[in-house]
């Protein structure tokens, strides 16, 4: 099976890390945050609902954006530089979709010559100073179905969704295929409901399910 769009999850995906998680420990408000991260990746709680407590308690800065844009890279998950290689070798069209921070992902997307207009994720705005001012509550990502509607509207028939939580699950309602990807992140819900299943930690693997 060839597809046309290759769409790809950031945190736990691409990075091994949970980007607003790791923004909560920075302010020591780790382990409250991360429990409410990992019910609504887990489909235990609705995203929208812990979307505006995370970031209203954690009140990010610009510096610690700064922070976590170079964390996202220096965790990046093994195998994720040739995977990309490799798909923009065949032309294939890729994307990233997340429920994470723009700002912070941007600088990982230029690593993986990702073009911004292919980043899909949530806007954060700060004041002159760099302090928090709040965040785009009208993206569709700060909700369950909001990968869906992206996925919608890239107007492509064949696309698949590769990521480690239930919000990834949800593009299967717009028509993509899904690979679920257990190596930094083993879920049951998307072992059991992902149309693939990846339990290496070595995103390479996915290239063995004939994307391209
Ligand atoms: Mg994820």
């Amino acid at each position: 099976m060839s597809f046309d769009v290759i769409c790809f999850d950031c945190d736990s995906t691409l990075s091994k890390i949970e980007g607003i998680d790791e923004l909560a420990k920075r302010v020591g408000l780790g382990d409250e945050l991360s429990k409410l991260t990992d019910a609504a990746m887990n489909g235990d709680v609705a995203l929208e609902d812990v979307y505006a407590k995370r970031l209203n308690l954690i009140k990010p800065n610009r510096a610690d954006i700064e922070w976590l844009s170079n964390l996202y890279i220096s965790e990046l998950v093994d195998g994720v530089e040739v995977v990309f290689s490799q798909l923009a070798q065949h032309n294939k069209t890729v994307h990233i979709i997340s429920g994470g921070l723009l700002p912070a992902i941007l600088p990982l997307a230029k690593r993986l010559n990702v073009p911004q207009s292919h980043v899909h994720a949530v806007d954060i705005y700060f004041d002159d100073n760099g302090a928090y001012l709040g965040y785009d509550i009208d993206s569709p990502l700060t909700k369950n179905g909001g990968k869906a509607v992206i996925i919608e509207s890239l107007e492509s028939h064949n696309v698949v969704m590769v990521g480690d939580g239930q919000t990834d699950l949800e593009a299967q309602k717009v028509g993509a295929k899904i690979i679920g990807f257990g190596g930094v992140i083993s879920r049951d819900v998307v072992r059991e409901n992902a149309d693939f299943f990846v339990e290496e930690n070595d995103i390479r693997k996915i290239l063995t399910f004939d994307l391209i």
